[in-house]
């Protein structure tokens, strides 16, 4: 039997608040993951980028809260700012629109504490944001652990990644032992299967695969250049992709603010984002390139996980990410849904093993492509359109030869002899 919300026992008010949203029927992650956490479960979920895991934990989270007890109740760890506004506004429209009055805030790092503090003071259900923050904030008493039944950890295998587990274990541990545990990734990892072996009661693994699965509505392809004619290159690509919107990655964060001035200065509508940016610019970026007042986000990883913005249809990684994981994280900004989107590498010939790795590693396809003309085209399509082009201009010579001669009889006497005595 396929399944509905219905029958995974959502109610009847989330799920018009979701019809409102044009949502009718659970995606496949959602489909298997929804029923094991209404009851409480332990849970690791996997499932491609852009295949409805937000809502596979917040469909059920809204309906496990305790709407008349005003106390902390959830808190989702994402690894970005951004990522936090993200689950934030989808939780406020959820709210909204199945009238249920849940209250959520975000708290993040690099931001004045005080105000934090006093939006906490109302005591939000749900509480959002990076693991710092939210761990001094638990420290000082403002968030109030101990009331916290679910915690979520949004992009789970960058949370419990050298640099961030630490303090998101320290999170975890500040929290009752019989409070649950989610985990959400595109790409579990080892590492996160591990942490859910000691640390999750009778979890629930949700995995398609050993191996990450990549998302298939995502067309690959590479193309070749020297290091310093790579800013040149995305330049001709963005000519021939033309797209509506795409996000131009750069592993040095450094870089960013260089090349998106190069771009500009090339007419492009491009803004910038990177971890070092203040949040405000951070925002403005944003901003920006969700409301169309640019079409080209150039970007740290910093945007590499789970921002779901519409319309992005190219992704152009300037170099291959250092991590082979992020591929599929930075290629998963476009093809969300049931979109199509199309991810492209710039890569000079030392870069060739890489994508080699990368089409071996997540079962995919990365045709290595050329500009011919503007026009994008493998190896054989570029001898065809050579054969073409040559046949057309000997097609072209030969109609100014013929012209040519018709010209020179009709200007003859000899035809003019002839058409007289017709
Ligand atoms: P996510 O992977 O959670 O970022 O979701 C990707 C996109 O899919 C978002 O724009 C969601 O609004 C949308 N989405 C989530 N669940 C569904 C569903 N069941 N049917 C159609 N779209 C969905």
């Amino acid at each position: 039997m396929e399944k509905d919300f219905k029958n995974l026992k959502i109610q009847e008010n989330i799920i018009n608040a979701l019809k409102l949203q044009g949502i009718k029927v659970p995606t496949s992650i959602q489909g298997k993951t929804i029923e094991h956490i209404l009851e409480n479960k332990d849970l690791v979920g996997e499932s491609e980028t852009g295949s409805g895991k937000t809502l596979a934990y917040l469909l059920p989270i809204f309906q496990k809260i305790d709407i008349d007890k005003k106390e902390n109740q959830v808190i989702i760890l994402t690894p970005t700012h951004e990522l936090a506004v993200q689950v934030h506004k989808v939780i406020d429209k959820l709210s909204k629109d199945s009238k249920m009055n849940i209250t959520s805030t975000t708290i993040i790092g690099n931001v004045n504490i005080k105000r934090q503090t006093e939006k906490l003071k109302e005591k939000q259900h749900i509480i959002i944001g990076s693991g710092g923050r939210i761990l001094e904030l638990i420290k000082k008493r403002k968030i109030s652990a101990h009331t916290v039944k679910t915690i979520v950890l949004d992009e789970c295998d960058k949370l419990l990644d050298e640099n961030n587990s630490q303090v998101t274990k320290a999170v975890i541990k500040t929290t009752l032992r019989d409070r649950q545990l989610l985990c959400f990734s595109a790409t579990v990892t080892e590492e996160v299967l591990k942490f859910a072996d000691e640390s999750m009661k009778e979890s629930v693994i949700v995995k398609e695969d050993k191996v990450p699965m990549a998302n298939k509505n995502i067309e690959h392809m590479c193309f070749l250049c020297d290091k310093r004619d790579k800013t040149l290159m995305v330049r001709k690509l963005v000519a021939a992709l033309k797209p509506k919107k795409a996000i131009v990655f750069i592993n040095n964060s450094n870089d960013v603010e260089v090349i998106t001035d190069k771009l500009k200065y090339h007419g492009l509508k491009a803004a910038s984002i990177s971890g070092g940016d203040f949040k405000s610019s951070r925002k403005k970026s944003m901003d920006e390139f969700i409301n169309g007042k640019s079409n080209i986000l150039v970007s740290s990883d910093l945007t590499a996980r789970g921002i779901d913005i519409r319309g992005i249809t190219h992704i152009i990684n300037i170099d291959l990410p250092e991590n082979e994981m992020d591929y599929l994280h930075r290629s998963g900004r476009c093809g969300r849904g049931k979109n199509k989107g199309v991810s492209v590498s710039v890569i000079t010939e030392i870069e060739k093993p890489l994508i080699t790795k990368l089409e071996n590693k997540f079962k995919i396809s990365i045709p290595l492509k050329e500009l011919y003309f503007g026009n994008i085209v493998n190896d054989e399509e570029k001898k065809q359109m050579k054969t073409y082009n040559k046949v057309s201009k000997k097609g072209k010579k030969d109609k100014q030869e013929n012209y040519k001669e018709n010209k020179k009889q009709h200007n003859s006497s000899e035809y003019w002899k002839n058409k007289k005595n017709k």
